[in-house]
């Protein structure tokens, strides 16, 4: 054989390699034989990280897509023109936009409810389609009774779906689908990953049918999660529930540390109902109190320990404006709807020694004068 047929067809026999982990597949191609087929379509680093978030949610399929807003995107390929889309107020700004875009475009009613209150389940519209929310809200941290809302929409229409974006509760602490949602969807670029090294979005049920238009929706679509992000993910799993506790328990003493401080308006923490709900971990919103409200870029400049920007849910502090960050995407009136001010200031505790993280806030309240 020629040394250049050679070099192409050259390749390592792994029959009895045995690794310990299993290696990243980063190859497009498989053999006509594979099961695998084409990475767009299934890549063994995918499956396996699918069957990770399964047995975390406890369900029957997982669709792994390379960003979150690539799930929500597949997610919304279900709907159909003349369907009926509606969302909670409060909700993640790059989401908004999607549903508004994607709504106007392809002829899809859209309404937006407050779903945290029985007032706003009541008014579900009769011809619903899909119902999409995060509970935990963004921001503000309010609970929205996934029981309650899947009821009423399935009792306007049996076959609206009913889809929580379950990013900051996580299935460590709520499991979506156990309380009537169809779909459970996941930036994975947060907790999952917790190093912000890594983009990826997850979706999770129990209905096959579901899951199988979901699969079918990234394979032409071309939103897989490449094969080195699966890889990166599943290692970042194998910490993900101790990352989580320690997340936890920092962030209580924080919030019970910022509620005595005389520089805070409100914080605003979950409630942990141990039904839906059975922890929280790492973010937290608070406001400046307005004395203080024009000192707001002094006190993010004067944190040392806290990163800037819109990265959130990982092992280092973060501080955000949620008013020109998470949230700039929407215009000044939708920020007004949903009660979003200038002095809310969105903390992502990470794994710093808590009592450093607390030395810093005290620093930056002393700066801007909070104290005097
Ligand atoms: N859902 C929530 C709740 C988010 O906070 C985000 C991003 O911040 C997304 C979805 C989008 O995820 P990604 O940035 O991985 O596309």
């Amino acid at each position: 054989m020629h040394k250049l047929t050679q070099i192409l067809k050259q390749r390592v026999d792994t029959t009895n390699a045995a690794p310990v982990v299993t290696p990243i597949y980063q190859n497009s191609a498989f053999e006509a034989h594979s099961p695998f087929f084409y990475t767009r379509k299934n890549n063994p680093n995918v499956e396996e990280l699918e069957q990770v978030f399964c047995a975390l949610e406890e369900c029957a399929h997982s669709v792994c897509c390379s960003t979150g807003m690539a799930a929500i995107s597949n997610t919304l390929l279900l709907l159909k023109p003349g369907a009926h889309l509606v969302i909670n107020q409060l909700i993640y700004g790059c989401s908004y936009v999607l549903f508004e875009r994607f709504c106007e475009q392809y002829q899809i009613q859209l309404t937006v409810l407050d779903l945290s209150s029985p007032d706003g389940i009541s008014a579900m519209p009769e011809d619903v389609s899909m119902v999409l929310f995060e509970t935990p809200t963004n921001p503000f941290v309010r609970s929205i009774d996934i029981a309650a809302v899947a009821q009423r929409a399935k009792a306007c229409n049996p076959a609206c779906l009913v889809v929580v974006d379950n990013t900051w509760a996580t299935p460590l602490f709520q499991q979506p689908l156990l309380h009537g949602a169809d779909l459970a969807l996941y930036s994975a670029t947060k907790y999952f990953s917790g190093h912000s090294d890594v983009m990826g979005g997850v979706l999770t049920t129990n209905d096959e049918a579901l899951a199988q238009k979901l699969r079918e929706a990234r394979f032409y679509h071309g939103a897989i999660m490449d094969p080195n992000s699966a890889w990166l993910l599943r290692r970042s799993m194998q910490t993900f529930h101790i990352r989580m506790r320690a997340h936890g328990q920092a962030t209580t003493q924080i919030r019970d540390w910022l509620k005595l401080q005389s520089g805070v308006e409100e914080v605003f923490y979950p409630n942990i109902d141990g039904h839906q709900l059975t922890g929280y971990a790492t973010l937290l919103f608070f406001t400046l109190d307005a004395r203080l409200s024009e000192r707001y870029d002094d006190f993010v400049a004067a944190l040392q320990l806290f990163d800037t920007g819109t990265g959130m849910a990982c092992v280092t502090s973060m501080v955000a404006r949620p008013y020109t960050g998470s949230h700039a995407s929407m215009n000044e009136q939708q920020k007004q709807q949903m009660g979003l001010n200038r002095q809310l200031v969105r903390l992502s505790i990470g794994l710093e020694e808590v009592q450093d993280l607390i030395a810093d806030l005290r620093q930056a309240f002393d700066q801007i004068g909070a104290h005097d």
